[in-house]
């Protein structure tokens, strides 16, 4: 296993700790809190809504064993924090739909991504798919990452995201289509901490003269190479106050990329 399976405890992250980590048996979900505050605002529109203390997930761990038996199959993000869990379906939170149509069959709880010796820890870990990970993973470490310390001169610590999968039809309808947030292939990412302190946020420095604001311009434009739907503040009120990731498929051969 190259990458480094995480069972601590969230909060030794969050406290900046390093710690031994426990292995080879099975750990509790530890309860996430947001890394910076933002006094209760993060997400407003109706459709992504994290709470502002996540509630812990049902989502289990694998034991270490498990691990062992399928590493063929293991998950590999390259340079990352991450943690690979059960199969997931259905609602893990309270409040979710729980449609046994939702669900990952290769679920991660990502937490952070590193390059060029910068770390990008998660606000609260992700729960998503090992493929739709990497991709995120990818963004991170190759655009976000490069397009903040050459036009920022800083860079990026912290991601304040929404928490990946969730039981729940398209803008959380009662009916229609399931999100992609319902398959673990979609993120929601509000604001950026940067190395500096400097937070941006998705809803207040969008569409200003700013470089805060290019930087915005600059990342979603780079998602659009890698994702095949992101939708930021000029896609629709929904998404005014966050930028929508997910790698859905559009069209017959699923080549169609919505970039709005
Ligand atoms: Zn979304």
């Amino acid at each position: 296993m190259k990458h480094k399976i995480s069972v601590l405890a969230i909060w030794f992250l969050l406290d900046q700790f390093s710690a031994a980590v426990p292995q080879g048996h099975a750990t509790p979900i530890p309860e996430t809190k947001p890394l910076f505050d933002l006094n209760g605002i993060g997400f407003v529109e109706g459709v992504d809504v994290p709470s502002a203390k996540p509630q812990p997930e049902k989502a289990v761990p694998k034991q270490k064993n498990q691990q062992t038996a399928i590493s063929e199959n293991s998950c590999i993000i390259p340079n990352a924090e991450f943690e690979e869990l059960e199969p997931v379906s259905g609602a893990i939170r309270e409040g979710q739909l729980n449609d046994i149509a939702c669900g990952i069959s290769d679920p991660v709880r990502l937490e952070s991504v590193s390059a060029v010796g910068h770390k990008i820890e998660f606000s609260s870990p992700v729960t998503v798919s090992c493929k739709f990970a990497k991709v995120v993973a990818e963004w991170l470490r190759e655009d976000v990452l490069p397009l903040a310390l050459n036009n920022l001169e800083t860079s990026v610590s912290v991601i304040q995201s929404g928490p990946g999968y969730q039981c729940r039809r398209r803008n959380n309808l009662p009916d229609g289509k399931l999100s992609e947030h319902a398959l673990g292939k979609a993120l929601d990412i509000s604001h950026f901490k940067l190395g500096n302190g400097t937070i941006i946020s998705v809803e207040d420095d969008w569409g200003k003269r700013t470089k805060e604001s290019k930087f915005l311009d600059r990342i979603h434009a780079a998602a659009c190479k890698r994702f095949t739907t992101v939708l930021g503040p000029e896609a629709d009120p929904n998404h005014k106050s966050h930028i929508h990731l997910d790698t859905g498929c559009h069209g017959q051969d699923c080549t169609y990329i919505i970039c709005q």
